[in-house]
């Protein structure tokens, strides 16, 4: 049996930024991950925060993502239309990011902050973050390798992992575990803390896609996110790398069945506005709930939970991993703060103090946002596709209400 002074559960975003964090004050840290190096997560956080990018700066870390995502020209806007290929309802303006600095005017600029926002999908963040971490003498991270079991104790935590390739258990004991372990997090569990709220709001089929054509059959400026408003099939495509991949939501109706029941192909076409004869492929399937759901408790004696581990609720305007990561810099300090000998260890009660109410004021944020969306979305006027005047009435009206 060996042992380590603080075990860091998964190598997502928030559990890479909490071990570099942690590194830069001092910490030595080690992080197990399921995952093989470099292997790239699910296509799903596209916005980075201004507080996450000034996080990113004080790490050495903002240049580099700042770089990354899309093509520099590439308009950072969201559009909302009738299909991605059909007319303009409204857009809102964002400057690209060779824009970013030196935009003026427009509802997204003169941030007041050296690092504003930023849209990179975490398949670009991800391995930003990961070879920084790898990088550092203090963090280990062990990939490959699996989380099975935990015991918490008063004054440490013992995990057995489980080596993917081989299949070989052991088990290592630590002062101190956080959990960054996503939802399903075994952390959480071992914890004892139950998930509490809204188990569904809302089911998206989503679908990760390769068209290359796409681009191009769009009769307006591109945008990073395109919202597809009709009464037939309203969705969401986000531009990935710019150029040929798209991850395509469609929201699921009140009634539908599961997501294998609706046909997939016939609702991606409908949100893109294109038809029989255009031609994609699947990247992969990304279908997922949209849920607003807390863990009861962040903690158990030496053992924490952050980020997705803690907290799950509907990616809408983007607080998903960046609350994550907010809940490791939170965790950070006040670990090395105790960890580095100047405060007690009843430092870390602020821990849950702080964070806990915190998630929960922004998970009923995203929820409302969300619902107000739903309500939008079922009363798309029938005319919004007319060619004549009533359908141009109706655009403009959704495209005044949509946002
Ligand atoms: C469609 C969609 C869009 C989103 N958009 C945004 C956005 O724009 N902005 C935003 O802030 N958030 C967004 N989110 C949310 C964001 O993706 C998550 O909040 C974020 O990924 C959480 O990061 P995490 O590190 O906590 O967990 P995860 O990203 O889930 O990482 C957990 C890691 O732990 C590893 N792991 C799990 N179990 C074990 C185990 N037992 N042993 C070892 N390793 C383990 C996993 O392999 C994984 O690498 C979006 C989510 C979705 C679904």
């Amino acid at each position: 049996m060996t042992g380590t002074n603080v075990l860091i559960v998964g190598a997502g975003p928030v559990g890479l930024t909490l071990a570099i964090d942690l590194a830069w004050r001092g910490i030595d840290v080690t992080v197990v991950e399921t995952r093989a190096p470099a292997a790239p997560p699910d296509p799903k956080c596209n916005h980075v925060a201004a507080r996450t990018m000034e996080i990113f700066r004080r790490l050495g870390l903002a240049a580099k993502v700042r770089d990354a995502g899309l093509p520099e020209d590439y308009p950072h806007d969201i559009s909302y239309r009738t299909t991605f290929t059909g007319e303009e309802l409204t857009r809102i303006k964002i400057p690209c990011r060779r824009d970013r600095f030196t935009m003026k005017d427009g509802p997204d600029c003169n941030w007041p902050t050296p690092e504003p926002p930023h849209r990179i999908n975490q398949i670009f963040l991800e391995p930003i973050l990961f070879e920084h971490a790898a990088s550092q003498p203090r963090i280990r991270i062990v990939s490959r390798t699996s989380v099975e079991d935990v015991v918490v104790e008063d004054r440490t935590a013992t995990v057995s992992l489980r080596d993917l390739e081989t299949g070989a258990v052991r088990r290592i004991d630590c002062r101190y575990l956080i959990g960054c372990d996503g939802a399903r997090s075994v952390v959480r569990k071992a914890i004892g803390a139950e998930l509490v709220g809204d188990a569904v709001v809302q089911r998206v089929q989503s679908t990760y896609i390769r068209a290359p054509k796409l681009i191009d059959l769009q009769r307006h400026e591109r945008a990073w996110g395109t919202g597809a408003i009709n009464p037939r099939r309203s969705g969401m495509v986000y531009a990935i790398d710019g150029r040929e991949r798209w991850l395509v939501h469609n929201y699921m109706k009140p009634g539908e069945g599961d997501f294998d029941s609706v046909d997939r192909d016939a609702c991606l076409r409908t949100i893109l506005g294109v038809g029989a004869d255009f031609n994609y492929d699947i990247i992969s399937k990304e279908d997922w709930y949209g849920r607003r759901l807390i863990a009861s408790k962040f903690r158990d004696r030496c053992a924490f939970v952050a980020g997705d581990a803690a907290h799950i609720w509907v990616p809408y305007a983007g607080y998903g991993m960046n609350a994550g990561i907010a809940d490791a810099m939170n965790l950070s300090w006040l670990l090395a703060a105790h960890l580095n000998g100047w405060a007690p260890a009843s430092i870390l009660d602020a821990y849950a103090a702080e964070r806990w109410p915190i998630t929960s004021q922004v998970s009923r944020f995203a929820m409302s946002h969300a619902e107000a969306e739903i309500k939008r979305r079922g009363a798309v006027p029938e005319e919004i596709e007319d060619a004549g005047p009533s359908g141009e009435r109706a655009r403009r009206e959704v495209g005044r209400l949509a946002y």
